[in-house]
């Protein structure tokens, strides 16, 4: 297959010159490094490129052009290759107009001419921009791919765990093509047992749970040792960074993450309010990025794979997984944070996955591309879910409890729904019903005021409504507050069963010596990215000073 290509155009030949060299030096083993020395000669060899089927990673463009200005040659390169990452090369004086560009042509990134060295200030920034490309578009496919219905909530199960942990696949509704059809019936029976999980060996899997899918993709499943210094439980930003910080100081860690990275950061379609990402980020990205961070600092992580149960043998700590295998450890940190909390609606149960979706559902936009759906919930993360899918449906109507969006939602959130056409707002109701023929066709809305009822044709419905700790796994264990948090540090009850020791419970230290919470889960948090991912990180001081006494 043909080398990507990497697009640099500058109409100063000695800028030119050095951006080739130093773009030849690293990357002309894997890309293909063009130049221009205008936006319109730029223009003519991305054309001949896209007739080819080309496919280019990045356009690397100085602002200050005769005739076109970079950030107009962005604008119309945009149109041809909208995938390439964009970058701008900008004098001093022209950084107004590179902030401005961050918007006009959602740039990725502008460099500081000069960029000397190199290995400090340019490579760093194009390897982060050339990996996130590489992560999003993919090649020609050859892979897994699953055959499956539409309709059945195990299929939709099997595409979200992969989606969720970024393994590429192709989605065959057997509905809708007899020949994989006949081929599921021959390998699964009549009616089939879905989803058909058909992999490039010729081997298949029918109706996988996530763990045996986990370990056929080649996604770990079982930990390489018996001990560790410290295992995290919950792969969200808080394991996350947790993970990050204790294998970057030396410890050895392992992370256990029963679906995928990410934890509920990770479904969301974009945040906006996370530091250090001025055009927002998506949940899926972050979760990339943290992953290969903590891989990099050699941090071992399981998927798939949930804990059931822990117990203490002093001085260790032992996790035990679904599968019946146990990992032991001094220092555990329990990042387990929040689920979504289940709508009890009359007719509602029989459709969850079949029309019915808990959370951002991400996998199934393309799905829904033209046809009405409704979101439940008044808060951020339902708004953030209305613009998301906003962008594929004809029409999504937000379903709101409340009297109006604010003050349950962000101004920002509440402002660029009122200025989106296709969402449209009702306040004020409840959910009474949902009904449909195998999957959901329609929902009965009550006023909250008159109590009177009226239908909805909706063909999906994404349910946003709030969370509940996810702790029954430790329960017992810990000690828990009211609604099921874990209780750290001061909050430790010190008389009766409370606490064991002498001295006074660590910061993030749980009701067991050794045993530390972070993130949503913790009573107390303050439920948010930034603040799960500085738990997740201060955690680990605590974790540095238990270890010393053991
Ligand atoms: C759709 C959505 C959008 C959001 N948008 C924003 C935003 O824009 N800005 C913002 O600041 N916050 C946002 N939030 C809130 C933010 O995502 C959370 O505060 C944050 O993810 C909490 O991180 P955490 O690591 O503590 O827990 P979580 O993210 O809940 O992660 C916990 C992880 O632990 C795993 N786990 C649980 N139990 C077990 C077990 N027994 N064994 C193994 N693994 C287990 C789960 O599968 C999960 O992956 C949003 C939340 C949602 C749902």
């Amino acid at each position: 297959m043909a080398k990507p290509v990497l697009l640099a155009v500058d109409d100063d030949p000695g800028v030119l010159g050095a951006v080739e060299r130093d773009l030849r030096h690293r990357y002309r083993d894997r890309y293909r490094i063009l130049t221009a020395t205008s936006g319109q000669e730029a223009l003519g060899t991305l054309r001949v490129l896209r007739e080819r089927a080309g496919s280019v990673a990045l356009l690397l463009v100085d602002q200050r052009m005769p005739g076109m200005t970079g950030v107009q040659f962005l604008c119309e390169a945009r149109k041809l290759y909208p995938e390439a990452m964009r970058v701008l090369l900008t004098a001093y004086a022209d950084t107004g107009a590179a902030i401005a560009a961050i918007n006009e042509v959602a740039l990725h990134h502008y460099l500081m001419k000069p960029w000397d060295p190199p290995e400090d200030r340019l490579y760093p920034v194009l390897d982060d921009l050339l990996s996130e490309w590489a992560a999003r578009v993919r090649p020609p496919f050859e892979g897994i791919r699953i055959a499956g219905s539409r309709w059945s909530p195990q299929s939709y199960a099997t595409r979200e765990f992969l989606a969720r942990n970024q393994v590429p696949y192709q989605w065959i509704d057997i509905d809708e093509d007899a020949p994989t059809r006949e081929l599921v019936a021959s390998l699964a029976g009549e009616p089939p047992r879905l989803p058909v999980v058909l992999f490039p060996d010729g081997s298949s899997l029918i109706a996988p749970g996530n763990a045996e899918l986990a370990g056929k993709v080649g996604l770990a499943t079982a930990a390489a040792r018996p001990f560790y210094d410290v295992v995290i439980v919950g792969g969200g930003p808080a394991g996350l960074a947790n993970a990050v910080y204790a294998a970057s100081e030396g410890l050895r860690a392992l992370l256990i993450e029963q679906h995928a990275p990410g934890g509920q950061a990770g479904t969301s379609s974009l945040i906006e309010n996370y530091l250090g990402f001025p055009s927002g980020v998506t949940g899926a990205d972050l979760a990339r990025r943290a992953v290969a961070q903590a891989r990099r600092f050699g941090a071992e992580m399981l998927v798939g794979q949930p804990v059931t149960a822990l117990r203490r043998e002093d001085p260790y700590r032992i996790v035990r997984l679904a599968d019946g295998r146990e990992v032991s450890c001094h220092a555990l940190v329990l990042t387990s944070g929040m689920t979504v909390r289940e709508l009890d609606v009359p007719g509602l149960a029989p459709f969850v996955g079949a029309g019915v979706y808990y959370g951002a559902a991400m996998s199934e936009a393309a799905l829904y591309r033209g046809q009405d759906v409704a979101i439940v919930g008044g808060a951020n993360s339902a708004g953030q879910g209305a613009l998301f899918f906003s962008r594929y449906a004809r029409a999504v109507t937000l379903l709101v409890r409340a009297p109006s969006l604010s003050p349950g939602m962000s101004r920002y959130l509440v402002d660029r729904i009122e200025a989106t056409d296709n969402i449209h707002v009702l306040t004020g109701v409840e959910l009474a019903e949902a009904c449909g023929n195998g999957h959901l066709e329609r929902v009965v809305l009550r006023d909250g005021v008159t109590g009177e009822c009226r239908g909805l044709e909706t063909a999906a419905l994404f349910v946003f409504i709030g969370v509940a700790p996810r702790t029954e796994a430790f329960a017992g264990f810990v000690e828990m507050d009211a609604k099921g948090f874990i209780l750290t540090g001061p909050d430790v009850p010190r008389r009766g069963s409370g606490w064991p020791l002498e001295r006074d419970p660590l910061m993030f230290e749980t009701s067991v010596p050794g045993v530390f919470a972070a993130g949503d889960v913790r009573s107390g948090a303050n439920r948010r990215i930034a603040a799960a991912v500085g738990e997740g990180s201060a955690a680990i001081y605590s974790v540095h000073r238990y270890l010393q006494t053991v």
